[in-house]
């Protein structure tokens, strides 16, 4: 049995299968963004490990299928409350591994993974059968557990983006193999371990560590996986949906974002200029961030002001820091990756208003970056960065506010600042995105659905849509008179 020793808690590197540990003998390095310490050698998964997990769950589902969701509902509960009691070892894990800033995973972000894991168990047990009488006939609509789920979570805040799938997957009476990213993958190991403690019969969540392209590859094309759920990239949602596809196998796809932040000039400014510098938080790697300012011409410069205030008030340092607000990049080859879209940028003749390089003190830092594009049509505008990196435009009213809002292949969330209801009502209607929060950010009740328009993605998670998801909906029509 391999363990790695991070932050002060002990991890295991190896699958997590049947409910036990398995090694393997090829391994990845995992190593950590703030100083690019190897921090684990986890196990790399094959085809071999990705059926195992698949036979696992098929075995443990007809028996956690039938428990119903009240039966369900105490190791869902006893997970969420372990969760709870072990905030302080996930976050620590979590920021070594992933770089998010530790104040943040302590007070909220891990808590969140409890708090889904409670949700789903109550609104399991909520559901209410539609029952009427028509033509002669009792109809009844039931939900049939669908059978192992595949899920796949990328890298950034892995631990509560693998919790929000798991936990209504279990809920709905789904097993589960769970893939986290090879660029974190250890605060998913964790979860494993609370999931023995809080007694899951074996074989109902299992993990399997390793490569998207081979272990996870695998899994999506096993025909024994009834429901393959992934958050990631659109270009790997794209190949896991035709894997899903040839298996007839329902797919749902939270992919990448281009997210407008609209400031309209009836808005309170300083509010929108704080939120708007505040997309740099997490380095930026955050799929639901406003990365596109669009400032209405007769606030410009009074909101550039305010934006720059609240800009250079960001501290860039360890996520273990309190005082830090930026954290580093995942990975070389994700800076890589963002130095090249402003480089591109640059050369294209789109100017850098602020940043556009690696920050002074080295490492995977890359300063706050705002680039005001030549035109709408710039690759800067046009494509997801995911880092710390924005770009401002403005507009002339509301028609145009909204032209530019969805004038990207994405969909996935819009921000809104204004200080009119009507043009709330009217802009968050008229923007084509999966949420639109009106002066506010992030916020979301747990029922509410959740997901993307375009190219970011396909389905809606979140309350009774993820549970419909994981179950497959059945109509049981008795003719009336039936008596024995
Ligand atoms: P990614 O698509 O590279 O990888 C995501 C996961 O898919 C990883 O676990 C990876 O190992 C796996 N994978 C890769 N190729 C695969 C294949 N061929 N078959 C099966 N699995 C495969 O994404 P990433 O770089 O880890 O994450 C960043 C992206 O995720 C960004 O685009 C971001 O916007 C998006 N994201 C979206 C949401 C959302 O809710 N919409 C949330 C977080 C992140």
């Amino acid at each position: 049995m391999s363990r790695a020793e991070v932050a002060g808690v002990s991890v295991s590197t190896d699958h997590f299968v049947d409910g036990e540990r398995v090694p393997s003998p090829d391994r990845f390095e995992d190593r950590s963004p703030i100083d690019g310490r190897v921090l684990a050698l986890v196990a790399r998964g094959d085809a071999e490990i990705a059926d195992r997990a698949l036979e696992a769950a098929r075995t443990a589902f007809p028996a956690w299928a039938a428990l119903g969701p009240a039966g369900r509902g105490p190791y869902l509960r006893r997970l969420a409350d372990l969760i709870d009691a072990n905030v302080e070892r996930l976050a620590a894990v979590e920021c070594e591994d992933m770089a998010m800033l530790l104040r943040s995973l302590r007070a909220r972000v891990i808590a969140r993974g409890a708090r889904n894991f409670r949700a789903y168990a109550d609104l399991a047990e909520a559901y209410e059968e539609r029952d009427w009488r028509s033509g002669g006939s009792w109809n009844r609509v039931t939900r049939m557990p669908a059978g192992p789920a595949v899920v796949i979570t990328p890298w950034n805040a892995p631990f509560m983006l693998s919790t929000w799938k798991t936990a209504p997957a279990l809920a709905a009476g789904c097993t589960v193999v769970l893939k986290p990213a090879e660029w974190s993958p250890l605060s998913c190991s964790l979860l494993a371990d609370l999931a023995t403690e809080a007694e899951l019969p074996p074989g109902v969540l299992n993990v399997v560590q390793g490569i998207g392209e081979e272990v996870g590859a695998a899994l999506v094309a096993s025909p024994l996986a009834r429901r393959t759920s992934f958050t990631g990239s659109p270009e790997t949602g794209r190949s896991i949906g035709v894997a899903a596809a040839r298996n007839l196998v329902p797919f749902t796809a939270e992919l990448g974002g281009k997210s407008p932040l609209l400031v309209f000039e009836d808005a309170d400014l300083d509010a929108a200029a704080r939120k708007a510098a505040g997309q740099y938080d997490d380095a930026g790697q955050v799929c639901l961030a406003g990365t596109r300012l669009l400032v209405e011409e007769s606030v410009r410069g009074e909101f550039l002001e305010r934006f720059d205030r609240h800009a250079d008030a960001h501290v860039l340092g360890d996520p273990r820091d309190d005082a830090t607000t930026v954290s580093p990049l995942i990975h070389q080859r994700h800076l890589e990756r963002v130095e090249g879209f402003v480089e591109r940028a640059r050369v294209a003749g789109d100017r850098i208003v602020r940043g556009g390089r690696r920050a002074a003190r080295g490492g995977l830092w890359y300063e706050p970056t705002l680039v005001e594009p030549r035109s709408n049509d710039s690759e800067i505008v046009q494509r997801e960065v995911f880092g710390p990196v924005l770009t401002f435009q403005t507009f002339a009213g509301e028609t145009e506010a909204i032209e530019l809002a969805n004038s990207t292949p994405y969909g996935l969330a819009a921000i809104v600042y204004t200080g009119s209801a009507g043009r709330a009502e009217r802009v968050g209607r008229a923007i084509r995105a999966g949420t639109v929060w009106v002066n506010s950010f992030l916020v979301r009740d747990l029922t509410a659905p959740f997901g993307g328009a375009g190219i970011s993605g396909i389905g809606r998670e979140g309350g009774d849509y993820a549970l419909d998801f994981y179950s497959d909906l059945k109509t049981l029509q008795i003719a009336e008179g039936t008596t024995r």
